[in-house]
């Protein structure tokens, strides 16, 4: 038997807590106790999402609800400015394209941060954009961008809407829905959420129900008014994933008993012990240090060590399973994820298999460096 550890940024570890609930008897969806357990999960989101306005959950995974943000929003040939440094904000480019949107094209690097500047520039340029798309986290790159000071710019445009993927944002790092003046800001059930995939939820503000009413994209089943009507009566307009909301709820519940800045203070000391770690190993970190998000810690793989090698004796050998790297980084960063359903010893248990895995591949370091650098900052040293 080997004992296994799940390190990447989604899907993420479930906490037994909910995956007892999502194991009892199925109970039909129209009935006043699925629609209590419901309207218990969105309050519950609204909480996370820090936000007054509604949400909407939907099955499907994070894309579904990324599909939905252009295609509820938008009409074919309007302008949108979509920022992208990292594969989730290609993603975006690609919808946007598929429904035939004029993309204004704002592309970066991995390893930068989306300007502020740089869509105040744009949106200047392009008065008649509908929307700006920002990914808060991208979790190819571990980079965060600053949703907030964008929000404030996004804002000045009456007809524009402001669409976030927070998809590994939501539960790890600070979103403040309606006071950074967000519009839609999506999530995923596998990643902070601390469920198994297969749902995603959105926030829709009163500036993105305008833009639905006026938007003329083909839709059926993403049809928010479909989903917003339902709620109204607690309920949804298909068949739910009715154990993932069942599990929904109870990690809701686990993170209003945290607390959610204590929850996003965890993922932050979390980051930082796996950051110093990975450098107390002489490794270089791959987001830069004006924008590193909590969610994932992505690291070059150090000269002359095989990449690929790193995560392939982490999992097979040690049981611990981190992601590698995506597109243009296959082989060059691996990525350790630290989303969800994490405490300070599955860093520790990380960095250890890291430094085994090192001392295996030939790279040489100081021994237990690594594990000393995260113990420093678990206990505030
Ligand atoms: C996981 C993720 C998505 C959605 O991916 P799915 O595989 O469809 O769940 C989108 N954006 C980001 C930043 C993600 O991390």
């Amino acid at each position: 038997m080997q004992k296994k550890y799940l390190m990447t940024p989604g899907p993420t570890p479930v906490p037994a807590e909910v995956l007892l609930t999502q194991s009892a008897p199925m109970i039909h969806h129209r009935t006043p106790d699925f629609s209590a357990t419901l309207m218990g999960a969105v309050a519950g989101l609204k909480y996370v999402f820090q936000t007054e306005g509604d949400v909407l959950v939907m099955a499907c995974s994070g894309t579904g609800v990324m599909e939905a943000s252009i295609s509820n929003c938008f009409c074919a040939g309007d302008t949108i400015i979509v920022t992208r440094n990292g594969k989730f904000g290609d993603r975006m480019k690609q919808l946007a394209e598929v429904y035939g949107l004029n993309v204004v094209d704002l592309s970066y690097e991995w390893t930068q941060v989306v300007s502020p500047a740089d869509v105040a520039a744009a949106l200047e340029a392009n008065p008649d954009a509908r929307g700006v798309v920002v990914t808060q986290s991208e979790t190819s790159s571990g980079v965060l961008n600053d949703v907030k000071a964008i929000g404030e710019i996004v804002a000045g445009y009456p007809d524009c809407v402001f669409i976030v993927d927070s998809i590994t944002g939501i539960g790890a790092v600070e979103c403040k829905t309606d006071a950074w003046n967000l519009d839609v800001v999506m999530t995923g059930s596998q990643k902070g959420l601390m469920l198994p995939p297969g749902l995603a939820a959105c926030t829709v503000s009163e500036k993105a129900w305008r833009a639905y009413e006026r938007s003329t994209l083909p839709k059926y089943y993403f049809d928010w008014k479909k989903y917003k009507k339902s709620l109204d009566k607690d309920t949804t307009p298909f068949t739910p994933a009715v154990s993932l909301i069942i599990g929904l709820a109870k990690a809701l519940e686990m993170i209003r008993d945290e607390g959610i800045e204590n929850t996003i203070a965890r993922h932050s000391r979390l980051a930082e012990a796996t950051r110093r770690g990975c450098e107390a190993l002489g490794m270089k970190l791959f987001a830069p240090p004006e924008g590193r998000g909590s969610a994932v810690t992505p690291v070059w793989v150090p000269e002359g060590v095989d990449g690929k090698a790193i995560v392939k004796i982490m999992k097979e050998k040690h049981g611990v399973t981190i992601a590698g790297g995506q597109d243009d980084y296959v082989g060059r960063i691996f990525r350790v994820g630290h989303l969800g359903y994490f405490g300070d010893f599955d860093i520790i248990i990380t960095l250890s298999a890291l430094e085994m895995t090192l001392a295996e591949l030939g790279y040489e370091f100081d021994r237990g460096a690594g594990i000393v650098a995260a113990q420093t900052v678990f206990m505030g040293e």
